[in-house]
């Protein structure tokens, strides 16, 4: 498969060979002239690879189809939405004014880049039914962070000092270390049969010293919080905030409204709802919202309209006095911005209303697929994904981690595994809005083939992958002993 039989670019080097060519300085060379220690100046040159330009770009093409990449096939990471990107998105990111924009610009000299966030505020507003948008986060993590410090400097203003969270045990990790690391002290409640916040549950630790429910909706499991009115109306009641992790919205697009379900705040991953690759760990952005009462509190700078028309008509405020502060420099990740406008205007509010239903029916459509050989603890109809437990399989001694890596010898990434933790070998696909048809039958005939494997012969599937270039790859490992050298 690998067409150098697994060489790497430092067994492909020869000495003297050069991928671009330097100019001589015209600067004299370092030296005593220079007031730096002599011990600073390499008295070597590194131990780089010396190879062509070709071979460079070979290179990096090569390592990037190993074994699996966003643009050969279906690749349903349940929680991640890994949706196609539309090429258009990076055509318009790319462009020189935008990508090439300094921060300290002055704003009567990016009124464009201004107006850009200005819109893609409002229409995030009218998306979420949230009254304010800052554009400032960096990731679904950091808008959590900041919705909890707001809720923080929320309770504070009115006097008050709330010290717990209330977090569902089907919630994103993420959720419960930011509120720990806020300084908040997280409850957990357990969801009910119907994989569901049991409002009885939460009435029981709900009282006055709760900041804030934290909820994702639609939850993990990808069903939709049907109490969800209900729920809020408790909060309030008991002067407890709601928050919605949002960063998956897909199937709530054009659809239907947090803002109107009764939640105070939330965040949107940009990265994940509304396109930018992040397969390969970023760039990333959030958007947090927050309604009337909250926007005060939200991090800044912010843009805000001046006039109707001029070069002064856009322009970056500071945060004010009871802002929680700045979270990012400047104004946040423009490039994503810029990816997620593009996505939202190219779309229109019928075209992103015809993705969340699309996103739905992709994963209801494979979740009755699987249903024949897959448990599925907590039967639908889901939203945007559903969750498929491997039980059965590991009867006959095949896990879901087995079952992830025997799909890489169909040619196809496998969903989330392992998470949520509140079903037992958990396999969590969301398929997107952007799989045909077809490409779904061919996910759901893996899948079908892998749970017959598993009954015939459990050894095929415990030790794939067979096909792809790396075999049992230690990823934790190789995350945690990172070793690019
Ligand atoms: C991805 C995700 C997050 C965290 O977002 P990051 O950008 O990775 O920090 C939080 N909650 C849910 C439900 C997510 O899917």
């Amino acid at each position: 498969m690998n067409d150098l039989g697994g060489q790497t670019i430092f067994d492909l080097s020869s000495a003297g060979t050069e991928g671009v060519t330097v100019p001589q300085p015209q600067v004299p060379s370092p030296g005593a002239s220079w007031r730096l220690p002599e011990s600073n100046f390499r008295s070597s040159l590194p131990d780089w690879p010396e190879v062509s330009e070709i071979e460079v770009v070979r290179h990096y093409t090569r390592l990037s189809i190993l074994n699996h990449h966003i643009d050969r096939n279906t690749y349903p990471l349940g929680s991640c939405t890994m949706k196609y990107n539309p090429k258009i998105n990076e055509r318009a990111a790319t462009k020189a004014g935008f990508a090439r924009l300094h921060p300290e610009t002055p704003d009567a000299d990016c009124q464009g880049a201004l107006q850009l966030m200005w819109d893609l505020a409002r229409d995030l507003a009218a998306i979420t039914g949230m009254d304010e948008i800052c554009l400032q986060g960096s990731a679904g993590a950091q808008g959590e962070m900041a919705g909890l410090l707001m809720a923080r400097a929320y309770h504070r203003r009115h006097g008050e000092h709330r010290l717990r969270v209330i977090i569902p045990d089907s919630a994103h990790g993420t959720n419960p270390a930011s509120v720990t690391l806020a300084g908040f002290e997280s409850v957990a409640i357990r969801s009910d049969a119907r994989g569901l916040v049991d409002p009885d549950a939460l009435a029981a630790v709900l009282d006055d010293s709760v900041a804030c429910i934290m909820l994702t909706n639609p939850n993990t499991l990808g069903l939709f919080e049907r109490d969800i009115v209900r729920i809020a109306g408790m909060a309030h009641a008991k002067g407890a905030l709601l928050y919605n992790d949002g960063a998956n919205t897909n199937a709530l697009l054009g659809l239907a409204r947090a803002g109107d379900m009764g939640f105070d705040m939330l965040h949107l991953n940009l990265h994940k709802t509304f396109s930018t690759p992040h397969g390969g760990g970023g760039p990333a952005a959030a958007a947090i919202g927050a309604k009337r009462a909250l926007a005060p509190f939200l991090p800044g700078p912010a843009v805000v309209k001046r006039g109707e028309t001029g070069h002064e008509q856009f322009a970056r405020e500071a945060p004010g006095p009871d802002s929680i502060g700045s979270i990012h420099p400047f104004v946040g990740n423009f490039g994503v911005l810029v990816r997620a406008y593009t996505y939202i205007r190219s779309l229109g509010a019928l075209g992103l209303a015809q993705v969340a239903q699309d996103a739905i029916l992709a994963a209801n459509y494979l979740r009755a697929r699987l249903a024949t050989e897959y448990d599925i603890p907590h039967p639908g109809p889901c939203l945007h994904e559903f969750v498929a437990s491997a039980s059965r399989q590991k009867q006959h001694g095949v896990r879901a981690g087995a079952i992830a890596k025997r799909l890489l010898d169909f040619g196809v990434h496998s969903p989330t595994v392992y998470f949520p933790l509140i079903v037992p070998e958990a396999l969590m696909i969301e398929p997107t809005e952007t799989e045909s048809q077809e490409r779904l039958d061919a996910y759901a005939e893996a899948f079908l083939q892998i749970a017959r494997e598993a009954r015939h012969d459990p050894d095929l599937v415990n030790s794939a992958p067979h096909e792809t270039p790396f075999l049992r790859i230690d990823e934790a490992k190789a995350a945690r002993e990172l070793d690019v050298g």
